[in-house]
């Protein structure tokens, strides 16, 4: 999308409705929703990472298939201390699975009522990712919409478009595993590379990955989740690898959607 032949911003919340209503008529019809969470990621990362990560993803794929970008959901299901450090720790502002659920589906319903074609689903925090699913599935129950029925809706977090050719080039050393990459490598780098000026490596921490049993425990043992809230150690991030990591990302998310819902090839 340029600025000649469409609209002058692919952020729905920068758009007037009646550009808006213009691009329904005669644009690809997608709109990607970005997820996040407010959420501790430690004392080098800011709280809002997850939506800010998913925002800008987003908006590449976006910019690259000709679709536009709605408003972040920026709280997002509890921090669960496996995959999240846990929802005790100070910073973390989270829903409960039936308001995220609820959220979803309002979402989904609305913009599809009013002509949206397909909804892309960007999500940036682990914990998630089923309530976004079930919220999904309960919308298009209410709009009566089967198989083959047209709209479409794409649900995906962002990390599984990480290739292993990537991978190994970011984890030189050998990937810990994507349970534990919270305030790690990945988010860390992303971040240096997107928004260098909201990341403070000097108060990174080092230290080995977070070793947790394999149940989850409630209440959980606030000492199992590291001081830092990291699951594992930022060491080892920088711009290139983010810029690595993004570039793989947005590309082979645009060639996705472009593939599977229309849209200018990525
Ligand atoms: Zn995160």
């Amino acid at each position: 999308m340029t600025a000649t032949d469409g609209p002058r911003s692919l952020r729905l919340a920068e758009l007037d409705a009646h550009t808006f209503a213009a691009w329904l008529r005669d644009g690809s019809g997608t709109v990607l929703v970005p997820v996040g969470a407010l959420e501790q990621h430690g004392p080098h990362l800011p709280l809002g990472t997850d939506a800010i990560l998913s925002s800008r993803i987003a908006e590449a794929a976006a910019e690259a298939t000709g679709s536009l970008v709605a408003q972040p959901v920026s709280y997002g299901y509890k921090s669960q201390q496996k995959s999240g450090g846990g929802n005790h720790l100070p910073g973390t502002v989270s829903l409960d699975a039936a308001t995220l659920i609820g959220l979803t589906r309002n979402l989904v319903a609305s913009l599809l009522r009013q002509g949206v074609r397909n909804v892309v689903f960007v999500n940036g925090h682990y914990e998630n990712y089923q309530f976004l699913y079930e919220g999904i599935d309960l919308a298009l129950a209410d709009l009566g919409l089967r198989d083959g029925d047209g709209p479409a809706v794409l649900l995906l977090s962002y990390w599984d478009y990480v290739s292993e050719e990537t991978l190994r080039t970011v984890y030189p050393e050998g990937f810990p595993g994507w349970d534990i990459e919270h305030g790690g490598v990945l988010e860390t780098s992303l971040m240096l590379h997107l928004e260098p000026d909201l990341v403070d490596l000097g108060r990174a921490v080092d230290h080995p990955p977070a070793a947790l049993p394999r149940f989850d425990r409630l209440p959980v043992v606030p000492g199992r989740t590291p001081a830092s809230g990291c699951l594992s150690a930022p060491a080892g991030s920088d711009a290139t690898k983010g810029g690595l990591l993004f570039r793989q990302v947005t590309g082979d998310l645009a060639r996705d959607i472009a593939a599977e819902l229309g849209g200018t090839p990525g």
